[in-house]
């Protein structure tokens, strides 16, 4: 058969589309990946949807991908977290598609063809067969957490860790076939564990350990979970295969806002973790996440979150405006206009844009090492090792190249170099 698998949202879903992906191809298959053009539909035997539920405009997007595709009447099958918090919405798209759980995601194979077996129950990091450059690899699934403005929640459900030897299995084998950038992945990293009497700092530590040339990047983590394991995380970071990187995604400057986002850390403690941690891997890369216009965010809130970005200058500062989401505590208050969420949206961004700027500025004229991980269109990019994007001009570059650059340039959104 001939599949094609179209995924939005985050590493996790990307890591998801990965594991089908592998597990068709292994069953004689053959997959295209991307963004899929309708006018090619009719050579496919079957379209695969990974959807994300996280923003209504990404909603959107897909159930209108749905409902053209429908027209087409193309076997479908439609996964991922907006599949799985509500299949209604899919299923008013599209009644003829099939729906895929985030969790039985390994069992696509029945979903094509109910003739063919089962895939036995293994957990997914055992189907990940990476040979790109980046490997994403899926360590968990749920969280601990119960934030009051998300629906992935709803989707993913309860915390469930993989098994470690499976993980450091699917990286070994990510590393033999030719992958440098390991992407440990879930929806919050910083839950792994907590079922099986471990936890990332631990993971991380074995997986640096593992033979092969490569980098571990650590995914995104709610800060909640950093008390238990500090120090050992730290350490882990420090171990040379790791990228001295982490995703803190504090949402609010405002104690009252994190109460209302039921979000388990105050203010103080965001200071203290990234005075600490910097005070342990200076120049280490902290990026982070904030919601502007949570329906309970007054203007003293909002000055509060600006106050605190300012004050401890997250290397990447990534802004969402709320979103109401079904199901969510959050969608049951009163809104913000969606003008007034724009307006505090703006303002925001064109800070952030300013003081990222102005902190890259301070790489003009260093020297350092990149590894080429990403070409799009003959410009290639890499991370250096605090996984900061560094965009290397040059005509001809390899995939999983390691170049020596020094800076010359800067964006808001990377750093500029040329190969010396
Ligand atoms: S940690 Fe919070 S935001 Fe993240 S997936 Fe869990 S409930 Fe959603």
């Amino acid at each position: 058969m001939k599949v094609f698998i179209e995924t939005y949202g985050c590493t996790l879903n990307n890591a998801d589309s990965d594991v089908m992906n592998n597990i068709l191809e292994s069953a004689g298959h053959t997959v295209d990946r991307g963004t899929l053009r309708l006018n090619e539909a009719a050579k496919y035997d079957y379209i695969i949807l990974n959807t994300c539920t996280v923003k209504k405009p990404t909603e959107q997007k897909i159930i209108s991908k749905l409902e053209r595709i429908s027209n087409l009447n193309k076997n479908l099958v439609v996964t991922g977290c907006l599949a799985s918090a509500t299949p209604d919405i899919i299923k008013k798209a599209s009644p003829t598609a099939k729906i895929l759980k985030t969790s039985e995601t390994i069992k696509i194979l029945n979903t094509l063809n109910p003739n063919i077996k089962k895939t036995e129950d293994a957990e997914k990091p055992s189907f990940i067969n990476s040979n790109g450059i980046i490997a994403r690899i899926p360590i968990s699934e749920g969280c601990l957490s119960n934030c009051s403005f998300c629906e992935t929640k709803f989707a993913r459900g309860p915390l469930k860790s993989f098994d470690e030897n499976v993980i450091l299995k699917a990286i070994s084998r990510s590393i033999n076939n030719g992958s440098y950038e390991i992407e440990l992945t879930s929806q919050d990293i910083g839950a792994y564990g907590a079922d099986k009497k471990t936890n990332i700092a631990e993971l991380a530590t074995h997986a640096a350990s593992l033979d092969g040339d490569f980098m571990l990047r650590i995914g995104m983590l709610n800060p909640e979970h950093l008390h238990k394991y500090l120090d050992s995380l730290i350490d882990a970071l420090k171990q040379k295969k790791v990228f001295k990187f982490l995703h803190l995604p504090i949402q609010s400057g405002s104690n009252k806002i994190l109460k209302d986002m039921q979000r388990n850390y105050t203010v103080d403690e965001v200071r203290y973790y990234f005075e600490y941690i910097r005070s342990k891997i200076p120049n280490i890369t902290i990026s982070t996440d904030i919601i502007v216009g949570y329906p309970t965010e007054s203007i003293n809130d909002f000055k509060l979150t600006e106050d605190l970005l300012f004050e401890i200058k997250p290397a990447i500062t990534n802004i969402s405006k709320f979103w109401q989401r079904p199901h969510t505590k959050a969608s049951k208050l009163q809104q913000i206009t969606a003008n007034e969420i724009k307006r505090r949206s703006t303002i925001l961004s064109r800070e952030i844009r300013e003081m990222q700027v102005s902190q890259y500025n301070k790489f003009i004229g260093l020297k350092e090492d990149v590894v080429i991980t990403e070409n799009n269109n003959g410009l290639f990019s890499g991370r250096d090792i605090y996984y900061r994007p560094v965009a290397v001009l040059s005509k001809k570059l390899n995939l999983g190249e390691k170049v020596t650059v020094e800076v010359t340039d800067t964006s808001y959104a990377c750093i500029i170099s040329k190969p010396i």
